[in-house]
């Protein structure tokens, strides 16, 4: 294995080690307070009928548009 690529997966172990930790100390932040201040932002804004929408394609054969103004997924997704 070559230095490069060791410094690589160092990288990549550290940084996955970040993002678990990070999980494990927003989830509840996250169920109770995170998820249903937006659960409630994007109910208001629908009511409201949304604002501008943009197109998003994963660009594996997939697209939905969103609202602009609360990220909400808008209609259904198609294929492309
Ligand atoms: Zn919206």
């Amino acid at each position: 294995m070559s230095d490069q690529t060791s410094i690589w997966q160092e990288r990549h172990q550290i940084s996955m080690a970040r993002s678990k930790k990070s999980q494990e100390l927003l989830k509840e932040y996250d169920a109770t307070v995170y998820q249903p201040a937006l659960k409630s932002l994007k109910e208001r804004c629908a009511a409201a009928g949304h604002g501008r929408q943009r197109l998003w394609d994963n660009g594996i054969g997939w697209a939905w548009n969103e609202c602009t103004a609360c990220g909400a997924r808008v209609g259904d997704a198609f294929e492309t």
